[in-house]
């Protein structure tokens, strides 16, 4: 099955891009940027699942071939759920991951420990063939008080995943992409896949 992938976020295919490679689930994968014509989809849905939905119809009607949207973010308990959808925009419309990282540890300063638990979450729709699906993925954490690690991104030098002491930011891809958010929607898309319409590994 050829699958396009509804983002342009180098890290997100990355991720994406292994983790299917691993499940052996796609035979082409397809990129945004393979069709570099098509304009942005608009993330202005009220939950994940609502913007993974539209990006997925959207790419998968104009493309024509199956497409799947991730929409992924935060929910920091102590900040009544948020940064939530605007986790790419917290610090503001363009702001990097630095600025929405330093806004986060701004705003649980006086957040104490015990009372810093988060998590990560991640809907991924699936549009082809005139059908939707969606997929949701969890990882329960804690955030922590200073940045720690190199690697992923967005508010991963932040996010103690839990029973790990180390940040997502110092675990390796492999590690991060066992537990993450993403690795578990992509875990329920490939039930589906294989429980719900029998496709077998390698179709
Ligand atoms: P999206 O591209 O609209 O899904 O925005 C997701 C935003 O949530 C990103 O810009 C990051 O700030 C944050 N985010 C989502 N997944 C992750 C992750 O795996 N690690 C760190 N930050 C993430």
């Amino acid at each position: 099955m050829d699958i396009v992938l509804a983002t342009k976020n180098r890290k997100k295919i990355e991720e994406l891009k292994k983790i299917l490679a691993l499940m052996g689930t796609a035979s082409r994968i397809f990129t945004l940027d393979d069709f570099p014509s098509f304009a942005d989809v608009v993330e202005d849905g009220d939950t994940f699942e609502a913007n993974a939905v539209k990006k997925a119809v959207r790419i998968a009607g104009d493309t024509g071939i199956t497409a799947l949207a991730d929409d992924s973010g935060l929910e920091v308990d102590a900040l009544g759920g948020a940064p939530g959808v605007y986790s790419a925009r917290y610090a503001g419309e363009g702001a990097d991951d630095r600025a929405n990282l330093e806004k986060l540890l701004r705003e649980m300063e006086h957040v104490p420990e015990g009372q810093r638990g988060a998590r990560f979450v991640c809907s991924i729709a699936m549009a082809g063939g005139g059908e939707v699906k969606t997929f949701t993925g969890f990882v329960e954490g804690e955030i922590g008080r200073n940045p720690r690690g190199e690697n992923g991104f967005g508010y991963d030098p932040v996010f103690y995943p839990k029973g790990h002491d180390r940040t997502f930011a110092e675990m390796s891809d492999r590690e991060k992409n066992a537990i993450s958010h993403r690795a578990m929607a992509l875990r329920e898309l490939q039930k589906y896949l294989l429980e719900k319409r029998g496709y077998i590994r390698g179709f």
